[in-house]
């Protein structure tokens, strides 16, 4: 053998060993996070108070004149009735005409009050979709294994659990260190609503100079991981530290217009082709956040030995892993701002030109773009300089809640207690929720969900079939109880 062979060998054999080393060393932290004693909860009265809020139709609608508002009075009354401990103890307030803010006074004045939150509201059933349900949307039905209906994950489910949850504690007589706030909303779902519930609440704690140790909302959940050969009974819990911003654009062209049987080289219509072109060719930039990293760590840390022979060197693959992000849509929806041209309106008759030609862009920003950031890169791109641009609506990304703070360990700690085997990271939510208007009183803002769902479960949210695991409630109620335990005292993890 020659003797540059042996060389290149024995260079490829000591990175194949450097390699199977690191792998082996790539395993998560080992932490011992304690145990905690089992909670005493009542599993089926809260399963019966989940159907019985799924029941009542609190449908949210961008034009308040066609909400029922009836039905909101209706859930209102069903809280009251459901837990008496809750309504004899702590204040309620209803904000603008159906949010609620509930408020328990704890025993240290001293300390930031925390906040949990919820939205009443669910998302209209589409019509004509009804009898695709399984069971019908607003039966709250249960069958043993699911309870089926809209608001079932999305987040009745989320609500009734925190409420459980407080009525449960009070009835073992806790008084929290600090003070409580329950805010639940009345439009989330009504996206970039001026005046929303939360928004008012938000202004409420504002107007009272109360700044907030931490928030709460939906967001990120328990996802059980397995995938044959590379990662086994490991869960991916998901707490959301930011949201993408969501802005709705309409571009549009002008020109003459006039009788489709003298057309002219381009008609509006034709300009506009080349704006739509222009825009989804510059794409924005992509920056793989350090939360990405961290996720893919995460999953990477939790393979099985053969799989960590990849995995392990992640770290060292950034470059590489943007690249493929990029390609794919559910992915690189993660490492930039996206661009999506949903709509187009041209003339009113089909032997009429154009005078005005529009289209509508939906974008949604990463946190550090703004809405003028938006319309900057729009006038950049586009070659035409004769477009009108009209913001029709617009919610700003959110800023990145700090993972190195008290609450999130002791979220962190309490979701390791229940699931040993499961790995806690940060993540950026692609939808919005009510815990953004909260921004200017309060900097630990959170978005986690605690129920074990699978991916397809997931799928339904705003979707026919949309159901939860009834397994699952115990453990949410747990974690609630938990939180407002550990989270309202100064317990560090
Ligand atoms: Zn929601």
């Amino acid at each position: 053998m020659k003797k540059r062979t042996v060389a290149a060998l024995a260079g490829a054999g000591a990175l194949t060993a450097a390699n199977a080393v690191r792998a082996a060393l790539f395993v998560p932290e080992k932490k011992d996070w304690g145990t905690s004693e089992p909670e005493n909860i009542n599993v089926e009265k809260a399963l019966e108070h989940i159907s019985g809020a799924i029941q009542i139709k609190t449908v949210s609608n961008p034009d308040k004149s066609k909400v029922d508002f009836g039905e909101f009075d209706k859930f209102h009354k069903f809280l009251e009735e459901s837990y008496p401990l809750i309504h004899k103890t702590m204040k309620k307030e209803i904000v603008n005409e159906a949010s609620l803010m509930y408020y328990w006074k704890g025993t240290n004045p001293d300390l930031e009050p925390m906040a949990m939150l919820s939205h009443q509201d669910v998302v209209p059933i589409e019509e004509g979709t009804e009898g695709d349900w399984a069971h019908p949307p607003f039966s709250g039905y249960n069958d043993g294994e699911f309870i089926w209906g809209r608001g079932a994950l999305d987040m009745k489910n989320h609500l009734i659990c925190v409420m459980e949850a407080i009525e449960t504690l009070l009835a073992e007589g806790f008084t929290p260190e600090r003070d409580v706030y329950l805010c639940f909303g009345q439009d989330e779902e009504v996206v970039a609503s001026g005046d929303s519930g939360a928004r008012a609440m938000m202004e409420i704690f504002k107007e009272r100079g109360i700044h907030l140790d931490s928030v709460v909302d939906e967001g990120g959940a328990v996802i059980d991981l397995d995938i044959p050969g590379v990662i086994k009974g490991k869960k991916l819990i998901g707490v959301g530290i930011a949201e993408k911003g969501y802005t709705d654009v309409k571009i549009s062209v002008h020109s003459n217009g006039g009788h489709s049987s003298q057309p002219p080289k381009h008609s509006a219509i034709g300009e506009l082709a080349d704006v739509v072109k222009d825009l989804e060719n510059h794409q924005f930039k992509s920056e793989l956040m350090p939360f990405i990293s961290e996720l893919f760590s995460g999953i990477g840390r939790n393979c099985s030995y053969p799989a960590r022979l990849v995995t392990c060197n992640i770290p060292f693959m950034k470059p590489l892993i943007k690249q493929i992000m990029k390609q794919i849509p559910p992915a690189a929806c993660l490492v930039r701002t996206t661009t999506a041209v949903t709509m187009t309106e041209g003339s009113p008759a089909a032997n009429v030109l154009a005078q005005n030609a529009s289209i509508t862009v939906n974008f949604r920003q990463m946190p550090g773009t703004t809405v003028a950031d938006l319309e900057k890169h729009i006038r950049k791109v586009v070659r035409n300089k004769d477009i009108s641009v009209e913001i029709l609506k617009q919610k700003e990304a959110s800023k990145f809640s700090p993972t190195d703070t008290r609450p999130f360990r002791v979220m962190e700690k309490i979701c390791k207690q229940q699931n040993p085997d499961s790995f806690v990271a940060p993540y950026l939510v692609m939808g919005g929720t009510d815990a953004c208007y909260y921004e200017p009183v309060c900097d630990n803002i959170y978005r986690y969900s605690p129920f074990n769902v699978t991916i397809e479960e997931l799928r339904c949210t705003h979707n026919t079939n949309e159901r939860l695991p009834v397994k699952t409630v115990e453990e949410a109620i747990t974690f609630f109880i938990r939180w407002v335990r550990r989270a309202s005292s100064q317990e560090d993890a």
